[in-house]
């Protein structure tokens, strides 16, 4: 019999619906296909090649060879791993847990979990660390991702909100992409754009990108700025918007504070500064910020070249600077739309699941905010001590202050910058619990114990996409082998531990489906800015929504701020004047090349999934690391030879791609491959060079720049 699953692809925060077919065999139930869903606002029916072949990565061969198929243990560091049954290994995680806390206090213990997760998931882990454990140190792989452009709403919006949706593609009449690779990393999205461009062709595009991409190339005007020079970029745009009169001075007044702070800071940034410091040439900068202030609905997209920078969220607000002082925001086809990488990293801003946020984008550190949550969760007072970021939290293990690390769904022996450091921390912990659907990565040699997980099509719940859309994730599947949804391992260590930490109270994890997760979470939204009170299971049943949808609504909101007031307690947006600072690191004779990494069109992350399918290795089946002409010419080395890749951290070696999109003097490494990199043993990946320098404001690590020298080997 045939059957048609409706769900959502787990890859990139567009959020794209997808249809799983599925046909019963004497062998079960297999997946025959997946078509986009045409019925789905993010994807309309289109898909990527990532999502067209999502059925390759649940085939009975990948079910059976590549995923983690029972739980497993090490009796001792270096030993192999060996069977366990659930039962036991729960038990003897909750005791080593126990043992720990006592020992040594809640916050020796560390959750580092992910942004693929599903929203329940991220509700069930954010209960235990801090309804149980006691400890603010849960941090999420989206730290990586988005905590720059969170920290950038907040600041000057008043709320991590994003305040646009994917219709403003189609509305606006200046499209102005920074940072952004969209062709290649939001495949589905640049889709919408090509067709926005091909209904408009007045539309006018911009791209900041210090790489010519696919995505430059699209555009009317391309911004190849020196990396990490961003903010001089857009305050000279400023700069040259005041002094053309091109603001909107009603809007300032009404509806912001601290313009003139700003205004004073930036007149030094004249175009002509900001084409000294960015490398442009001053008619550019005078161009970029005509056609953004004068256009009648310029809408920006940005993603991962702001985040992901010791700057990064002075990127993010200097940005948002552009759209407030030209009144480009809060209208059909106007504001700053950040892009979310990962498929739920707006489900962990949502639901709390990050150090430095609680549910419903409460703050740790309030204690109102500690008292709401814990009256709501029926739970012992929060911890009042400040979590520890990603970063943070290897850091810390690595000076044996964070004794036990709960890992899940996230490779950071693999993907977290500086990986000497990270596998320092990982061999220093007394107990690394790895949470994981597929067998091999990186982050597995260091586990003592493995937690089988189900993960894309075998698992139920909700996501949302970067337009603030939740949508449905449902199974298709029963889980492969012996694994289980991740709030139910939650569940099922949390209730021994509870056992003892609470004998005679009422459980804090009494569930038995999903449902009952999602009703928590939406409880805690009540009265917030993404209120969902309204918005209940049966309801997504029927269609993806938008939040806010408060109880009474009967649809989300497209779009906010179309009334003028903003978050922030007296409803004005905020400019935050702070100046330029060039990248953390300096390049100089030793490591004369600025490196940064990024996505090919066709993998994800550290490719445990996407490795299954070999034909995505067509794109590119091998990784390099890509040099303009001149400096190959310059050190005399030869295209596709091996070459020496090495910052002031560490070194990799890898094949040499002549690249003519880049500027001199800067190398580009794709993020995909980790320690199996070409050179084999004792190799770290693409992040035995990044460095782990972060934001100060969002402690998002600074992957997009590091001072390398190439060498021949
Ligand atoms: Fe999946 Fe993103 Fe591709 Fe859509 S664009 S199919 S969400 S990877």
């Amino acid at each position: 019999m045939d059957r048609t699953t409706r769900s959502t692809c787990p890859y990139c925060g567009v959020g794209c619906g997808v249809l799983i077919d599925t046909t019963d065999t004497a062998e079960g139930p297999q997946i025959t296909g997946v078509r986009g869903d045409p019925d789905h606002p993010a994807n309309a029916g289109r898909l990527c090649t990532k999502g067209a072949t999502l059925h390759l990565t649940a085939t009975p061969m990948v079910r059976q060879q590549q995923r983690q198929l029972q739980p497993a243990w090490r009796p001792a560091r270096g030993a192999a791993l060996q069977a366990i049954t659930w039962d036991a290994v729960e038990q003897q995680l909750a005791e080593r847990l126990l043992a720990v806390r006592a020992e040594h206090g809640p916050d020796a213990i560390g959750f580092y979990i992910s942004g693929q997760l599903l929203t329940e998931d991220y509700h069930a882990f954010n209960k235990l660390a801090r309804g149980l454990v006691g400890t603010n140190h849960i941090d999420s792989n989206s730290r990586l991702c988005m905590s720059a452009a969170v920290v950038g709403y907040k600041q000057t919006l008043g709320a991590d909100a994003p305040p646009t949706c994917y219709e403003d593609l189609n509305l606006a009449s200046c499209l102005f992409l920074a940072g952004t690779n969209t062709a290649w990393a939001h495949p589905v999205l640049f889709r919408r754009i090509e067709a926005a461009r091909a209904a408009r062709p007045d539309l006018k595009i911009i791209v900041v990108d210090p790489r010519r991409t696919e995505t430059a190339e699209f555009a009317d005007l391309h911004l190849p700025l020196r990396p990490g020079t961003d903010v001089a970029l857009f305050q000279g745009m400023l700069h040259a918007c005041i002094w053309e009169d091109w603001v909107d001075r009603a809007f300032i007044e009404q509806h912001t504070e601290g313009f003139e702070a700003l205004k004073a800071l930036v007149r030094t940034m004249t175009p002509g500064e900001a084409a000294r410091l960015t490398g442009l040439k001053e008619a550019q900068v005078m161009q970029a910020a005509q056609w953004f202030a004068q256009s009648p609905a310029s809408l920006s997209l940005y993603c991962m070249g702001l985040n992901q920078s010791s700057s990064g969220t002075a990127k993010n607000t200097a940005l948002i600077h552009l759209h407030l002082a030209t009144g480009q925001i809060g209208r059909p086809g106007a504001g700053p739309f950040s892009l979310t990488g990962q498929p739920n990293a707006m489900g962990g801003r949502e639901t709390g699941g990050m150090a430095t946020l609680l549910p419903g984008h409460r703050d740790p550190m309030r204690a109102q905010d500690r008292e709401e949550i814990a009256a709501l969760w029926g739970c012992d007072p929060l911890p009042d001590r400040p979590g520890r970021t990603a970063v943070e939290m290897f850091e810390a293990a690595a000076r044996g202050e964070i004794k036990a690390l709960w890992i899940a769904c996230t490779n950071p022996a693999q993907s977290l910058p500086d990986q000497a450091l990270v596998r320092a921390a990982l061999s220093r912990c007394e107990l690394v619990i790895l949470q994981e659907a597929f067998v091999g990565t990186a982050t597995a040699d260091f586990a003592d114990v493995l937690l089988p997980a189900a993960t894309w099509a075998e698992k139920d719940g909700t996501v949302t996409n970067s337009e603030r859309r939740i949508s449905r994730v449902r199974a298709a599947l029963a889980p492969a082998g012996e694994s289980k949804p991740d709030w139910q391992i939650v569940r099922d260590v949390a209730v021994r531990m509870e056992a003892v930490l609470r004998p005679d109270a009422a459980s804090l994890f009494a569930w038995e489906r999903p449902q009952q997760l999602w009703d928590e979470h939406r409880a805690a939204t009540r009265g917030r800015d993404l209120d969902i009170t309204g918005l209940s299971y049966e309801q997504l049943e029927a269609a993806p929504q938008q939040w806010p949808f408060p109880e009474g609504a009967q649809q989300g909101r497209a779009r906010l701020y179309e009334d003028r007031r903003f978050a922030h307690a007296d409803g004005r947006a905020r400019f935050v004047a702070r100046p330029f600072v060039p990248p953390a690191e300096r390049q100089d004779a030793s490591y004369p090349l600025a490196l940064s990494t990024g996505r090919l069109r066709d993998q994800w992350h550290g490719m445990s999934r996407s490795g299954t399918v070999p034909r995505l290795f067509a794109h590119a089946p091998s990784p390099a690391l890509h040099l303009h002409p001149t400096d190959i010419a310059r050190r005399r080395l030869q295209e596709g030879a091996l070459v020496r890749v090495a910052s002031r951290r560490g070194a990799m070696v890898v094949p040499l791609r002549a690249d003519d999109a880049l500027s001199p003097q800067s190398a580009w490494l794709p993020m995909h491959w980790g320690s199996e990199f070409v050179g084999g043993q004792g190799q770290l990946g693409v992040n035995a060079v990044t460095q782990p320098v972060f934001c100060p404001d969002a402690r998002q690590p600074e992957l997009k720049f590091a001072a390398v020298s190439v060498t021949a080997v």
